[in-house]
């Protein structure tokens, strides 16, 4: 068995029912993709439009691609036609960007909003107070195209366990209250997409249902 397969498989294991794997495929060779295909992996997840571009016809037409990088508006175009599920949205620019270009393609498309939980500055996202705003000034109520589907958090860089926990359960916090709140009357917000390859126990502790995760399966990013 190979090494991904393997990892994959262990991953696998210790998810508890409900928690899906996005296998974050950044920075790796179709090779490498295929492999996790062939270990029963569908959901990919992809951080750069180019590299997206150039995967996406080499890869099975059954495959979920996820984008969950930093995406700028004016890649948005060349994202959309590709992915369910887009990770990362951080600003309302962004997301009525998204529902202009897929009311072009009369696509609908996933979105989870990027919570700003950690420490770092460098971090992008929403504070809890901005997504309500989205509701209050009726930015949600404009976007019949993209389907507001839960939260996306990354935990600060650091060894410190405390601080992690702490933050991924700000996160899920925050997703309850959006979702007694000010997303009450979307049924499909219901998804915390957290955790990543040093990380993720914590975030599944916490409450997440999603994590991605990328070096543990694939090792150490390449080229
Ligand atoms: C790269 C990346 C991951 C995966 O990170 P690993 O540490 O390799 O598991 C997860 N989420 C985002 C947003 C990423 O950019």
């Amino acid at each position: 068995m190979g090494a991904i397969t393997e990892a994959i498989g262990q991953i696998r294991a210790s998810l508890p029912d409900g928690v899906a794997l996005v296998a974050v495929s950044k920075f790796h060779p179709v090779a490498a993709l295929r492999e996790a295909y062939d270990a029963g992996q569908r959901i990919f997840g992809e951080s750069r439009a180019q590299e997206l571009a150039v995967k996406v016809p080499a890869m099975p037409d059954d495959v979920e691609w996820h984008f969950i990088g930093h995406l700028q508006t004016n890649k948005v175009r060349m994202v959309l036609p590709f992915v369910r599920m887009i990770h990362s949205v951080d600003s309302e620019r962004l997301l009525l960007e998204i529902e202009k270009e897929a009311a072009r393609l009369g696509k609908t498309v996933d979105v989870l909003l990027e919570l700003h939980v950690a420490r770092e500055e460098s971090k992008y996202g929403f504070s809890a107070a901005d997504c309500g705003r989205l509701s209050s000034d009726g930015v949600l109520g404009r976007i019949s195209h993209v389907r507001v589907c839960g939260v996306m958090a990354m935990a600060t860089d650091t060894d410190d366990t405390d601080e992690i926990r702490g933050e991924f359960r700000r996160a899920a916090d925050t997703f309850r209250s959006l979702r007694s709140g000010a997303m009450s009357g979307n049924p499909y917000f219901r998804t915390i997409s957290m955790g990543m390859s040093h990380d993720y126990r914590i975030a599944v502790e916490e409450g997440s249902t999603m994590v991605r995760i990328g070096s543990r399966i694939f090792g150490e990013r390449q080229y």
